[in-house]
C-alpha cells in the first residue's frame, strides 16, 4: 500500500463532501500517513480512507469517459491534477471542459491553430480549437448546421472562449475577406457597449449573445448574425459598489479629441452622477476599457456613417447628462411636486437633441394621464419623477443598443443565408443564485433551466450510443429531469410567467397581490417553495442547480416595461432623427391606440423558444467554463468553488447517469492487468485474446450477478461488481 493513492474521506462533513485524493507515505498499526492533493500532510485513521484509487484517475486523463470511475471525486480531481499541470482543457466526450487559467498561455498561436485543424476529436490535447473544428468538419461533411453552447458563471471564460472559438473559424475559412474582418469587428463595438466591470469580472457581459456565422459551400464565411438577449440597462443609472456601468462611456471620455468633447459638453467620468455610483473604487490597474479608437476603427469597418457615429456620441452625451439633472422635492398647492433648479444640464440635452428645455422638465416632472378622453396633467412627486428621469436614460440607452446589433447585422448578414450551412455560438449568462435575487434572475434561470434540460437529453444520448457501440444491452433509465420546473416558471397554463402577464394588465396589480396569487396557484407543486419567516416578500424556486428564492419587489413594473406615454411624446417633439428612429416602434405603437409592447417575459420567452428552436435543428457541442477562483488569480483551483458549477453546470450529471447504468469501464487489456490472478495462476500472456480472459474472470467471480457486462473492448461493472473483484483480489 505505501505509496498507493487512495480516496478519502473529506475531513469535515459539510456542504462539500467530495473525497480527496491522497497518497499513502506511512503505515503504521491502525493509522496512515498520507499527503493529500491539496499538499497537506495527515495522520488519518484507515476508516477515512474509502478506497485504492483507479489507476486512471492517478494522473488524470484528456477525456473523462476514459477515467475508470467517473464519480464527483475523480471528475474534480482529473480537473486538478491537469490544471496544476497548466491543462485547462479537458473532455467529457465531445463536450469540452475549460478551467479559466487567468493568465495567458501559449496555446492560441497560429501555430496551433494549423496543428487542431483537419484533425479528429481526440487526436490532440483537449482544446477550444478542437472544438471549432469539429463542427466545421461536420459541418461541411454532412451539411448540417452546428452550434456551440458556452456556458459557466460570470467570469468563468464564456467570451474568451467565444472569441477564440470565432478566431480561429475566421482563421481556417481563410479568406482574408472584408467579411471575415467585419465579423471579427463585431465583437470590440458589442463589448464596448454591452460588456462592463463588475465584482466578478473586469469585463463582463452584461447581455446573452448568439452568432451564427455563415459559410458557403466552399467553407469560407460569408456572413453572420448576432441576436442579443436581456441587456443588464439598470446599470446605465446604478452600479454596486466597485463596479462600473458599460465600457463606452469611460472609452469615450478618455478617448474623445478637445474639440468633439467640448461640442458634446462633456468633461471627465468622475463628474458624471451616472458613472459615480458605484465606481468609488480605485482601480487595481488591470482596466479592460477598450481604446475608444479602436471601436471607431471596428464602426468604420462595419459601415457605421460618421453622422451615425455623431449621433451615437450625442446620444451618449445626453444620457450622460441626464443622470445629472438635479431635482429638488416641492410643493404646489399643497401636493407634491418636482422642480429642477439648475437648468445647465437640461439646457445641454436640449442643445444636443434639438428639444426645448421646458419640454424636458415638462417631460420628466409631470405626467400626463387621459381621463374622459381629455389629456390631464398632474405633477410627480419627487422620487416619481427622478424614476422618470432614470427611465428615459435606460430606454434610450437599451434601445441604441437594439440598433447597434441591428446596425452591425445588416454590414454583416447574408442576404441568401438559407444556401449556407452555419455554426451558432451561444455565449450566455450562467446560473444566478445572489443573496438578493429579482426580476432579471428569475429570467436567467429559465433560460439556464432550459438550455439544462437541451443539455441533458444530450449527454443521455452520448451515453446510450456508447452502450449502442459496445454492443451493451441496458434497460432505460428513468431519471428526473427538470421539466416540473420548466412548467412551473414559463411552460405549463397558468405559470409564473403568465401570472406576472396577467397582473401587468389589472389596473390594480402590484408585487403583493402577485405573491398571493402565486402561494395560491401554487401550493401543491413541488418546484415551488413559499416565503419564509425572513423571506416574507420573497417566492422560492427549486432550480436544477439548488433553491434560488426570489424578492418580487418590482416584478411587475419590470415585466411590464411601461415607458409612459408622455416620455414618448417627448421624444417625438426631438429634431434629432436618430434619437426619434431609436423610438420608432414606441410612437407607432402610440400612434395606433395605445397598444401596450409585449411584456418583458413574453419577449423574453419567444426569443428564448426562438433560439431553442434554432439550436435543435443543429449538431450541438457543449463548452462548460469553469472559474477556478473568486479573486481572479492564476493557478489557484478551489475545489469546493469548482464541484458547485460542475454540479450545476450538468456536468455531475454524467457521472449520475452512469451510476445508473455501469459506471465502471476498464478496457479488456487493463482489466486483465489488474485482475488475471481471479482466473487461476497463469498470468496473461501478450498474445492472449484479452476478451476471453477478461470473461473468464468475470464468471468466475461474478457470475450471473448481473453486476457486468462484457462490449466490444470494455468490462462494463456495476459499482457491486467492482466492490467484488477488488475483494477477491485482496483476498489473494
Ligand atoms: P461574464 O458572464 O461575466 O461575461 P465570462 O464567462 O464571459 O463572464 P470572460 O470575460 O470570458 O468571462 O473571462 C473573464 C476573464 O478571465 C477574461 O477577461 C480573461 O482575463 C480571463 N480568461 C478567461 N478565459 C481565458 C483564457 N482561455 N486564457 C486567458 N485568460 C482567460
Ligand atoms: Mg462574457
Amino acid at each position: 500500500m505505501l505509496g498507493d493513492y487512495v480516496w478519502m474521506k473529506p475531513e469535515k462533513k459539510g456542504q462539500f463532501d467530495v473525497a480527496i485524493g491522497a497518497q499513502v507515505v506511512k503505515i503504521a498499526a491502525d493509522k496512515l500517513s498520507v499527503v493529500d492533493d491539496e499538499g497537506k500532510w495527515q495522520s488519518v485513521a484507515l476508516s477515512r480512507i474509502l478506497k485504492v484509487m483507479n489507476s486512471t484517475s492517478i494522473e488524470g486523463m484528456d477525456d473523462m469517459i476514459s477515467l475508470g470511475e467517473l464519480d464527483e471525486a475523480s471528475i474534480l480531481r482529473n480537473l486538478f491534477i491537469r490544471y496544476k499541470n497548466k491543462l485547462i482543457y479537458t473532455y467529457t466526450g465531445s463536450i469540452l471542459v475549460a478551467v479559466n487559467p487567468y493568465q495567458c498561455l501559449p496555446i492560441y498561436t497560429a501555430e496551433r491553430i494549423k496543428l487542431y485543424q483537419d484533425r479528429n476529436l481526440g487526436e490532440l490535447p483537449p482544446h477550444i480549437f478542437a472544438i471549432a473544428d469539429n463542427c466545421y468538419t461536420h459541418m461541411r461533411r454532412d451539411g448540417q448546421d452546428q452550434c456551440i453552447v458556452i456556458s459557466g458563471e460570470s467570469g468563468a471564460g464564456k467570451t474568451e472562449n467565444t472569441k477564440l472559438t470565432l478566431q480561429y473559424l475566421a482563421a481556417i475559412s481563410g479568406r482574408h475577406s472584408q467579411i471575415e474582418q467585419q465579423v471579427l469587428a463585431a465583437n470590440p463595438i458589442l463589448e464596448a457597449f454591452g460588456n462592463a466591470k463588475t465584482i466578478r469580472n473586469d469585463n463582463s457581459s452584461r447581455f446573452g449573445k448568439y452568432t451564427e456565422i455563415h459559410f458557403n459551400p466552399d467553407g469560407a464565411i460569408v456572413g453572420a448574425q448576432i441576436k442579443q438577449y436581456l441587456l443588464e440597462k439598470s446599470r446605465i443609472v446604478s452600479q454596486a459598489n466597485e463596479e462600473r456601468s458599460f465600457h463606452i462611456f469611460y472609452s469615450l471620455l478618455d478617448g474623445l479629441d478637445a474639440g468633439d468633447k467640448q461640442r458634446l459638453d462633456l468633461v471627465d467620468a468622475s463628474s458624471y452622477k451616472y458613472l459615480t455610483e458605484g465606481s468609488t473604487a480605485k482601480y487595481d490597474g488591470r482596466d479592460d476599457r477598450p481604446n475608444f479608437s479602436d471601436i471607431r476603427s471596428a464602426m468604420k469597418e462595419l459601415v457605421f456613417s460618421d453622422s451615425e457615429i455623431s449621433d451615437i456620441l450625442k446620444v451618449l452625451a445626453v444620457i450622460l447628462h441626464m443622470g445629472n439633472i438635479e431635482m429638488e422635492a416641492h410643493t404646489i398647492d399643497h401636493l407634491d411636486a418636482t422642480q429642477i433648479p439648475n437648468m445647465t444640464h437640461v439646457e445641454r440635452i436640449g442643445k444636443l437633441v434639438d428639444l426645448e428645455p421646458a419640454a424636458i422638465v415638462k417631460g420628466i416632472t409631470t405626467k400626463t394621464i387621459i381621463i374622459q378622453n381629455e389629456p390631464t396633467v398632474s405633477n410627480l412627486a419627487y422620487r416619481d419623477a427622478v424614476d422618470v428621469r432614470d427611465a428615459l436614460a435606460k430606454g434610450i440607452y437599451a434601445r441604441l443598443f437594439v440598433w447597434i446589433v441591428g446596425k452591425i447585422n445588416s454590414a454583416i448578414i447574408q442576404p441568401e443565408a438559407g444556401s449556407c450551412s452555419l455554426i451558432g455560438l451561444l455565449d450566455i449568462f450562467g446560473f444566478e443564485n445572489f443573496d438578493h435575487n429579482s426580476f432579471e434572475q428569475l429570467c436567467i434561470n429559465f433560460a439556464n433551466e432550459t438550455l439544462h434540460q437541451f443539455f441533458f437529453h444530450h449527454i443521455f444520448k452520448l451515453e446510450q450510443e456508447e452502450y449502442d457501440a459496445e454492443g451493451i444491452e441496458w434497460n432505460h433509465i428513468d431519471f428526473v429531469d427538470n421539466q416540473d420546473c420548466l412548467d412551473l416558471i414559463g411552460k405549463k397554463p397558468m405559470n409564473i410567467m403568465s401570472l406576472m402577464d396577467e397582473e401587468c394588465m389589472m389596473p390594480k396589480g402590484t408585487d403583493q397581490t402577485l405573491l398571493a396569487k402565486f402561494n395560491t396557484a401554487y401550493s401543491k407543486d413541488k418546484s415551488y417553495l413559499k416565503p419564509t419567516r425572513h423571506k416574507t416578500n420573497s417566492f422560492g424556486i427549486a432550480h436544477f442547480a439548488g433553491e434560488v428564492y426570489y424578492d418580487v419587489q418590482g416584478f411587475c413594473e419590470k415585466n411590464c416595461d411601461t415607458f409612459s406615454i408622455s416620455l414618448i411624446q417627448l421624444i417625438e417633439l426631438s429634431g434629432n432623427k436618430f434619437l426619434r428612429n431609436l423610438f420608432q416602434a414606441d410612437i407607432i405603437r402610440i400612434s395606433q391606440n395605445n397598444k401596450r409592447s409585449p411584456s418583458i417575459s413574453v419577449q423574453f420567452r419567444t426569443s428564448l423558444e426562438s433560439l431553442m428552436k434554432t439550436l435543435s435543428l443543429c449538431q450541438p457541442f457543449f463548452v462548460r467554463c469553469i472559474k477556478p477562483n473568486e479573486q481572479k488569480k492564476s493557478m489557484l483551483f478551489v475545489r469546493g468553488l469548482c464541484c458547485r458549477q460542475l454540479k450545476y453546470l450538468g456536468m455531475m450529471e454524467t457521472a449520475r447517469i452512469r451510476q445508473a447504468g455501469y459506471p465502471i469501464r476498464h478496457a479488456f487489456q487493463e482489466f486483465v492487468g489488474r485482475y488475471w490472478c481471479l482466473s487461476g495462476l497463469i498470468p496473461p500472456s501478450k498474445n492472449e485474446d484479452k476478451h476471453e480472459r477478461a470473461r473468464q474472470i468475470c464468471e468466475n467471480v461474478l457470475g450471473s450477478s448481473g453486476d457486468y457486462q462484457l462490449g466490444t473492448c470494455k468490462v462494463f461493472l456495476k459499482i457491486a461488481g467492482d466492490l467484488h473483484l477488488e475483494q477477491e483480489r485482496n483476498r489473494i
